[in-house]
């Protein structure tokens, strides 16, 4: 499918193969045992312009768009060992710089977009609550106003890069009367009074990519905070969402590719009974289906960048995209350690830990049961769920979709 991409795409993948095979080159077996962030890793990918990668280039993005990005992230997860790593890139990306760029006053962009760009700010998003996941709209987080302010109190869960950012987008309601309509999006720096970081959370998988909690005890922020207007808290979240669950899987549909490469060259190299495992049928179809996995999954992620570069909405096929890839991901992860018997369970194999990075992806951007409703309900199928928007109607965001 590579030689279907423009020019300039292709010299970005041999851009990022170089990255990966140059500065990010290296195990990440210890970083994933002691669940330790790589910021180093993490400047090399940042001076390598990783970061301004989808960004306009009016605000100092590379404005390559999301095909591209989409290319550079399954580069990176075929090359790069630290999917911990890139999954901090992709946080960060679209859930804190793309809502600023769209979402922002050209002020919020002066001040946040400079930093979250060059690297020397990571960002974290906090929509998710110990009681509202699934629910995203049923957050009680509330954001009320306090002279030319806001005060925010709640708490957030599981926010991705929460122990190593310098500034989260933070939903709250302003209104809770007003359901979807009653949230509102806050940039809140990580010293605002009132914002504790709670610790980082031991995940299966990911582990290199910390992520932590929020707890806003009458967390004061300046009126400069809300990003875009009250009531657009929704339509933000939709917004990151979209352009999240297709880039996001793009590194493991990247790392599929790896998974097959070295799963044929295990199954060819290992003999059993005199003869390479590979001969054997039950073996050959693992492989096959590897194959028929990553051939389904590229196509769908990359036809998310070309909707979404060609300015148009892409919910549905984000949604189909995310559903498909993960599992593929994770089905693909469990084939490669079978193949590899004994060797793909240790952890000098690096397939297990493929196995438990993949997991995440059924559960992150909203799971996959989440992404199977909304899809019925994109193809106008009628939703048993209970409506989170006013009597007024739907959101700004344009639709259907809201679950996180
Ligand atoms: C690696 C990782 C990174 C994450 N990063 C972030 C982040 O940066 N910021 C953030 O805010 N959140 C983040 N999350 C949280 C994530 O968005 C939530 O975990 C997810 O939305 C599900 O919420 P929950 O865990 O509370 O599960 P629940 O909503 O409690 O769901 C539990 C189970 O019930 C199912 N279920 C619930 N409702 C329905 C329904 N109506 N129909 C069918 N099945 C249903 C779910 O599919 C799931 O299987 C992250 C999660 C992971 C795993």
């Amino acid at each position: 499918m590579n030689h279907d991409l423009p020019e300039d795409i292709r010299a970005l993948q041999s851009e990022m193969r170089t990255l990966a095979t140059g500065p990010l080159a290296g195990s990440a077996i210890e970083r994933d045992r002691d669940a330790v962030f790589w910021a180093e890793g993490w400047r090399a990918a940042a001076e390598a312009g990783v970061l301004r990668l989808p960004v306009a280039t009016g605000v100092g993005g590379r404005g390559l768009g999301l095909l591209a990005t989409i290319v550079a992230m399954e580069t990176l997860g075929r090359h790069c060992d630290d999917l911990g790593l890139l999954f901090a890139i992709n946080a960060h990306l679209w859930a804190g710089v793309i809502p600023i760029e769209r979402f922002g006053t050209e002020a919020q962009r002066a001040t946040w977009l400079p930093g979250l760009l060059d690297g020397s700010l990571i960002a974290g998003h906090g929509a998710t609550e110990p009681e509202a996941g699934s629910d995203i709209f049923g957050l009680r987080t509330t954001a009320r106003r306090d002279g030319d302010g806001w005060i925010l109190d709640g708490v957030k869960s599981f926010v991705a890069n929460g122990p190593v950012a310098d500034v989260f987008v933070v939903y709250a309601t302003t209104d809770p009367s007003k359901g979807e309509l009653g949230v509102a999006a806050f940039i809140v720096p990580k010293d605002a009074p009132g914002l504790v970081v709670t610790d980082p959370l031991d995940k299966a998988g990911l582990r290199s990519a910390p992520s932590g909690g929020l707890r806003l005890e009458r967390c004061r922020v300046d009126a400069e905070a809300l990003l875009g207007r009250e009531g657009d808290g929704a339509a933000c979240f939709q917004c990151s969402m979209e352009w999240e669950r297709g880039a996001i899987l793009a590194m493991h549909v990247g790392r599929m590719e790896r998974q097959l490469q070295e799963a044929i060259a295990f199954v060819r190299r290992r003999t059993q009974f005199g003869r390479p495992i590979g001969s054997f049928q039950s073996v050959a179809n693992r492989i096959v289906d590897m194959k028929l996995r990553l051939d389904t999954s590229r196509p769908l992620v990359r036809r998310i960048g070309e909707l979404k570069d060609a300015g148009r909405q892409a919910m549905l096929e984000a949604a189909v995209a995310k559903l498909h890839v993960s599992e593929a991901a994770v089905q693909s992860s469990l084939d490669a350690v079978q193949v590899m018997g004994s060797r793909g369970y240790l952890r000098e194999g690096v397939v297990e830990r493929d196995l438990r990075d993949a997991l995440g992806a059924r559960i992150y951007s909203g799971t996959n049961e989440m992404q199977r409703v909304m899809i019925a309900r994109l193809l106008g199928l009628p939703s048993s769920l209970p409506t989170r928007r006013a009597a007024a109607g739907d959101s700004a965001s344009g639709g259907p979709g809201a679950e996180a």
